[in-house]
């Protein structure tokens, strides 16, 4: 690493639901500064005004004023553009990197948030050491992000790691993006949660009808038939779906992460679902792990990815 590298710091930015989430990390990867905002986007122009707010909230002075900057989002990003972005209709096609690079005078790099999330687990997270490292979020939709040799796979068009809508199950429900049985109708929790209404509604089971993904967890883990159910389900799903996966890929590293769906008892199932579905030898070089990072990954990620396009990934390690 040369003194510039050492010496440079780098901002990452989420554009996440209702809220802006800034950090910077110095030139030995650390976190030395963090800021949150509630966002608020009426308009592009308002909304690159608050991005701009967010990096001078954590930028330094001088030497260690950010040499570059990476944002976050939950949308489709190729060539460095949001292409599709279903949540926030305002940011699809629009020029945000080109916007904010000129008032910030400095790059700007944009990645899907999955992605971000992804890079940042690889490099000081469950993923690091590993050289082929999938990142699965589970969330309401399911993200993942592909990170090889400390570089994201995104494909051509912005849809490697769309993991969320691989079928599954040709014959199940429909799913928002107009596909069926997509494997976020499974493990997704709307997923979980229309499973729990079918089965209480003939059944008996210590999850309350309004219970939610953390109520399941904590029901499987103390017995609950209906519970464990759910989670077994989901698990086969993932499990079969990250079997493929390792077998494609030849990964060395899963990352499972997100909200209390990512926990100990559904790692373990998951990883006995996909035992039974991958080559012995694939399997044994693949370690399944659950995600290291909270909610600052994807500022980490982003700020690791605005530094990985000035320096290269073997350069930035
Ligand atoms: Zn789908």
């Amino acid at each position: 690493m040369s003194l510039l590298q050492a010496a440079s710091s780098y901002v990452g930015l989420e554009i996440a639901n209702g809220i802006l989430r800034s950090g910077r990390i110095n030139g030995m990867g650390r976190l030395v500064a963090r800021h949150d905002q509630p966002l608020a986007m009426t308009s592009l122009e308002a909304l690159v005004n608050q991005l701009v707010a967010a990096v001078r909230a954590v930028d330094g002075t001088g030497d260690e004023a950010a040499r570059a900057v990476g944002v976050a989002i939950s949308g489709i990003v190729a060539a460095n553009r949001v292409t599709m972005c279903a949540n926030m209709p305002l940011l699809s096609d629009a020029p945000l990197g080109e916007e904010l690079g000129r008032r910030l005078g400095r790059p700007v790099r944009l990645e899907n948030d999955a992605n971000a999330a992804a890079v940042a687990e690889a490099w000081q997270g469950a993923g690091r050491g590993g050289r082929a490292v999938l990142f699965v979020e589970l969330g309401v939709g399911l993200g993942a992000g592909i990170v090889v040799d400390g570089r994201v796979w995104s494909g051509p068009n912005g849809y490697a790691g769309e993991i969320g809508h691989v079928q599954v199950d040709p014959n199940g429900a429909p799913c928002g993006c107009g596909l069926r049985g997509c494997l976020e109708t499974i493990a997704g929790a709307t997923g979980w949660m229309r499973r729990l209404r079918a089965a209480l509604a003939s059944r008996h089971s210590a999850v309350p009808t309004n219970g939610d993904q953390q109520a399941i967890v904590t029901a499987a883990v103390a017995g609950d038939v209906v519970a464990l159910e759910i989670v077994a389900e989901t698990a086969r799903a993932l499990g079969t779906t990250l079997a493929a996966a390792v077998g494609l890929l030849n990964l060395d590293r899963v990352v499972i992460g997100g909200g209390a769906a990512a926990c100990p008892l559904l790692l373990d199932k998951v990883v006995a679902e996909a035992r039974q579905r991958t080559l012995p030898r694939a399997f044994a070089e693949c370690s399944f792990r659950l995600s290291e990072l909270t909610d600052g990954a994807c500022v980490l990620g982003a700020a690791r990815v605005a530094r990985v396009a000035m320096f290269g990934a073997a350069e930035a390690r």
